[in-house]
């Protein structure tokens, strides 16, 4: 046996089986957990994870049985060793975090990837919040980015108040002065069109003036 490897490391740990009588016999040699996805060898039928194996041979030039066999040729995993793990009880590994969960182990692995008390980070605090927590603590988190619906400009929760007080105050005033600029504009545009139609009255003032000037002479002419 090649005493020079172990996984560091191993992927599924006992301490997470609650009945396990027959250790031995789903256990990995090279992690010393409980065997993840267990192959095994077809010389003495022992089991490894296939991964643990993978890593194993990578280092060797001919890969060797861990277990001592001078030749190793992998096997599916055997039918006792089947037969024990089919039989295990293993807690979630989200259990710190409150999961109470007992898993077959067929089924863990599909647990956990929905399971909702994995972590999630924050991108606000940037704290690990429980996954079913999640909506709720970023939904109050003081440090998490949010828009203002007056100015569109971002800041953190807790900014609010002195936002509103000193950014989207000023942000409304400006948007109230171009409002502003753009009434002005509006107004001497009218005042342009008032001028236009003074001058027109002013034209037809002059013309009836004259007329009626030209209609008193010919009157006076005629009545002389
Ligand atoms: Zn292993
Ligand atoms: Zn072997
Ligand atoms: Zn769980
Ligand atoms: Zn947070
Ligand atoms: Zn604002």
């Amino acid at each position: 046996m090649d005493s020079l490897f172990v996984n560091k490391q191993p992927r599924l740990t006992f301490d997470r089986v609650i009945n396990c009588n027959y250790v031995q016999l789903v256990k990995c040699c090279l992690c010393h957990g409980l065997v993840v996805d267990p192959v095994g060898c077809a010389n003495c039928d022992r089991i490894t994870c296939s991964v643990c194996i993978h890593n194993f041979h990578s280092t060797q030039s001919e890969p060797k049985c861990p277990y001592g066999c001078t030749t190793y040729i992998k096997s599916s995993c055997p039918k006792p060793n089947s037969i024990v793990l089919d039989t295990l009880k293993i807690t979630c590994q989200y259990k710190a975090n409150g999961c109470d969960a007992v898993l077959s182990y067929n089924d863990y692995t599909s647990h956990e990837i929905d399971c909702h008390y994995q972590l999630r980070n924050c991108p606000g605090c940037e704290q690990d919040i429980i996954k079913k927590d999640f909506e709720q603590h970023c939904d109050q988190c003081p440090y998490v980015s949010i828009v203002c619906d007056q100015c569109s400009s971002t800041f953190q929760r807790k900014d609010t108040d002195s936002h509103i007080v000193a950014v989207c105050l000023r942000v409304q005033l400006h948007q109230q002065n171009s409002q502003i600029e753009e009434l002005k504009v509006k107004e001497s545009e009218q005042q342009t069109k008032m001028d236009l139609m003074e001058e027109k009255l002013q034209k037809n003032e002059v013309f009836w003036l004259e007329f009626y000037n030209t209609t008193t002479r010919i009157r006076n002419m005629l009545d002389g």
